[in-house]
């Protein structure tokens, strides 16, 4: 199914969309709050993207001086290709140790690689850590926001969830109680896994280490507890110096939940005694998206999720609208690059409005890309049938202005006696949800023309 069908799924239940609506706007509303506090926001966002731009023009660099720099720290440095070979890595690490269990913090790169039914299915057992991610995990869905995953859901839907697996009372949906059940849950978990498992937010070049934020402390729970700790990396996780860190740690926090920082901003650096980390780089597309002019600067994002908790199509539509692991705006931009026909209608899924560019904390030109994917969407024939033909249609009738005006002439007579079914069809997504507005008596060529005699005859 589409954008659209999806969405109008989502929409059929009014005060869930309502609620979800309100709740990305909250958050958006708090990241405004804190950004006023920081007098060289600007200055701050503008220095993230020109990191970002050094990066990605020095990647093969800087991933070198990484890997060496790591290496020297004693973490074991891998590299895939694409998702299958991330998760046959991870997979060989785990096999070769002797591995059951693993603990696994959030990270959107193993969503993208698929890498939990992967494991399950080859025996390994994964327990997702982060309390939105374990929600989901238990209700076999997937995350419907990056840094929010369950946030389409409420806390009576997490009472139920908690009922049904981890035993918690019947009805109960006070959000203390339900966070202590999962504390004692995943407490059991954290002490009998063998593995842990996180994502990457920063890779410093210069040292060879790297950052890990969280909310919850699970990732440090994890790595703290179990011998084996297997970072996943995005290859666009490049930092250049240790000195850059504090202009994305100060960008990161305040445009994913308006907090001024991150609670846990976890330093990787080397293993401890008899203990072992790997990290794995992973491409799976993104080079191929770096050789996109037009689109390598998606390749800037830190992933806040700024974009989608602006956005009023994400805000009424939910991240499980989109057809991709990354939804919302940024999701829109890099999906048609990975599968064009697959996801060719996410990036009409926005209003072009450019609330997601002026959030962006790496100044993404987001609804600029958007625009160039539809236009290249269009160009391959990859847009629906009716649209196709509306738009056939339309530019047929905007270039001959005789023809159009004949047109609008007879349109505003047969609309107000027209047969509903003529106005109201398949070819009509736009009626949907709206009623047409009444047709005026005259077109606005008609009336300037009046009006502008009137007041020459005044004169
Ligand atoms: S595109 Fe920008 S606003 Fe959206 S998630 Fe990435 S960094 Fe955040």
């Amino acid at each position: 199914m589409n954008h659209s069908q999806l969405a109008a799924q989502f929409i059929k239940d009014d005060a869930r969309t309502d609620w979800h609506d309100k709740a990305l706007w909250f958050v958006r509303y708090k990241r405004d709050l804190q950004t006023k506090k920081v007098p060289e926001w600007e200055d701050l966002r503008k220095l993230a993207s020109q990191i970002k731009a050094n990066v990605l023009s020095n990647l093969d660099n800087y991933l070198v001086q990484f890997e060496e720099n790591a290496i020297k720290n004693g973490i074991h440095v891998h590299w895939a290709r694409d998702a299958h070979e991330h998760n046959e890595i991870i997979l060989k690490i785990l096999t070769d140790r002797n591995v059951r269990k693993m603990v696994k913090s959030k990270s959107m790169l193993t969503e993208e690689c698929h890498l939990n039914p992967y494991l399950i299915k080859n025996g390994i057992e994964v327990i997702d850590t982060d309390l939105g991610e374990r929600i989901i995990q238990l209700r076999n869905e997937t995350p419907s926001h990056i840094v929010l995953p369950a946030i389409h859901l409420k806390k009576e839907d997490v009472g139920e969830t908690f009922h049904k697996f981890l035993g918690s009372e019947k009805g109960a949906s006070d959000p203390n109680y339900l966070t202590e059940v999962a504390r004692g849950h995943l407490r059991e978990q954290f002490l009998t896994a063998d593995a842990a498992l996180t994502g990457v937010n920063f890779a410093i070049a210069e040292t060879g280490g790297f950052v890990v934020c969280t909310n919850e402390g699970n990732a440090d729970l994890g790595v703290h507890l179990a011998p084996v700790h297997i970072a996943s990396m995005g290859l666009e996780k490049i930092i250049p110096r240790q000195i850059d860190l504090g202009v994305f740690l100060r960008l990161l926090a305040r445009s994913a939940t308006g907090q001024p920082i991150t609670t846990y901003s976890s330093h990787f650096l080397k293993p401890e005694k008899d203990n072992e980390i790997h990290i794995v780089i992973v491409d799976n597309s993104r080079s191929e998206q770096l050789g996109r002019e037009d689109f390598r600067k998606s390749l800037y994002c830190i992933r806040c999720g700024a974009c989608m908790n602006t956005c009023p199509v994400y805000r009424r539509s939910g991240g499980h609208s989109y057809s991709y692991t990354v939804p919302g705006p940024i999701g829109s931009i890099l999906a048609p690059g990975i599968d064009l026909k697959k996801h060719a209608s996410m990036a009409f899924a926005s209003t072009l409005c450019g609330s997601c560019t002026d959030v962006c904390p790496v100044k993404i030109d987001i609804h600029h890309q958007l625009y160039k994917w539809r236009q290249i969407i269009a160009k391959e024939g990859k847009i629906s049938f009716s649209k196709r033909t509306m738009m056939k249609l339309m530019g047929y009738f905007f270039s001959r202005p005789k023809l159009y005006r004949f047109a609008g002439s007879m349109v505003r007579k047969v609309i107000p006696v027209a047969p509903r079914f003529m106005l109201y069809n398949k070819m009509n997504a736009w009626g949907k949800e709206r009623e047409l507005p009444q047709a005026p008596k005259k077109s606005f060529r008609e009336w300037y023309k009046s009006e502008n005699k009137a007041s020459n005859n005044e004169q």
